[in-house]
């Protein structure tokens, strides 16, 4: 055995490792966290759970995620076909409700996707990871397949060519009404916010001319099609409307520049 194999198979070794423990999975808010997320039964409504796919902020009493963080590039990008598999999400606390793949049926609501299934197309185990029901919002048809679909499509175009990393966060709030005997809470607004940059940039290294599309979509019907474009606003606006604070991890001399843009290409 070469040297160089030797040390091969020991960063592998060293790879590996990381990844059982977790720490890899961190890569989904390489960019900040936006709510301050806790992986603790003290934070009911603020309850962080990273996943090798995605990490997300759940609210136990709205049973949908306040947030799902990810990051998108080529890598991420397969040829899995989408397996349809809609399923509660046992990893959530004992005691908490787990809201169910039937408990949307009769709503008039989709089963809304955050992290994309499409987006997750490596392998099976990454794309049935998409179809956790802590992974879904109650989403009008018009808004899932309208504009919301196509924005999500013109995600991928943005990085199907192998040089860019976006890091993608979907966002809801907002009352519109409740399904499943008042267990999930529809939101009025849905929020992404899409920053762009070259493969492999860290948040330190994020500059000021770094692409960032923001934009806020109602959840309602007669807009499926709409233009996701009509919907751009500033981070800044998202930030006001929810409280959080994206791409904290980001210098905040940069946050200030890329937050107040409305992304117009
Ligand atoms: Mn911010």
């Amino acid at each position: 055995m070469s040297l160089k194999s030797f040390f091969g198979g020991f960063l592998a070794v060293v790879a590996t490792t990381v990844s059982l423990s977790g720490v890899a999975f961190a890569q989904h808010l390489n960019m900040g966290n936006p709510s301050g997320a806790v992986a603790s039964t003290s934070y009911p409504s603020n309850y962080l759970m990273n996943k090798p796919q995605f990490s997300l902020s759940y609210h136990r009493d709205r049973g949908t995620p306040n947030w799902v963080s990810w990051q998108l590039n080529s890598t991420w990008l397969g040829s899995q076909p989408r397996l349809d598999n809609f399923r509660a999400d046992t990893s959530l606390p004992s005691g908490w409700y787990r809201v169910g793949s039937t408990d949307y049926s009769g709503s008039g609501y989709d089963r809304g996707h955050n992290c994309p299934s499409a987006d997750r197309t490596r392998n099976s185990t990454d794309n049935g990871s998409t179809f956790l029901m802590t992974n879904m919002i109650p989403q009008t048809p018009d808004n899932n397949q309208g504009p919301w679909a196509r924005l999500e499509d013109y995600t991928r175009s943005l990085v199907s060519g192998g040089t860019k990393d976006a890091y993608v966060i979907m966002a809801s709030r907002g009352t519109r009404g409740t399904i499943a005997n008042g267990r999930v809470t529809a939101p009025t607004n849905i929020y992404k916010v899409i920053l762009v940059v070259n493969r492999g940039t860290t948040a330190s290294g994020v500059t000021t001319s770094a692409r960032v599309i923001a934009v806020r979509i109602p959840n309602t019907t007669g807009i499926r099609n709409s233009d996701w474009r009509s919907y751009r606003v500033s981070v800044d606006t998202v930030e006001a409307e929810t409280g959080y604070n994206f791409l904290s991890s980001v210098p905040t001399s940069v946050q200030s520049v890329i937050e107040a843009r409305v992304d117009n290409l």
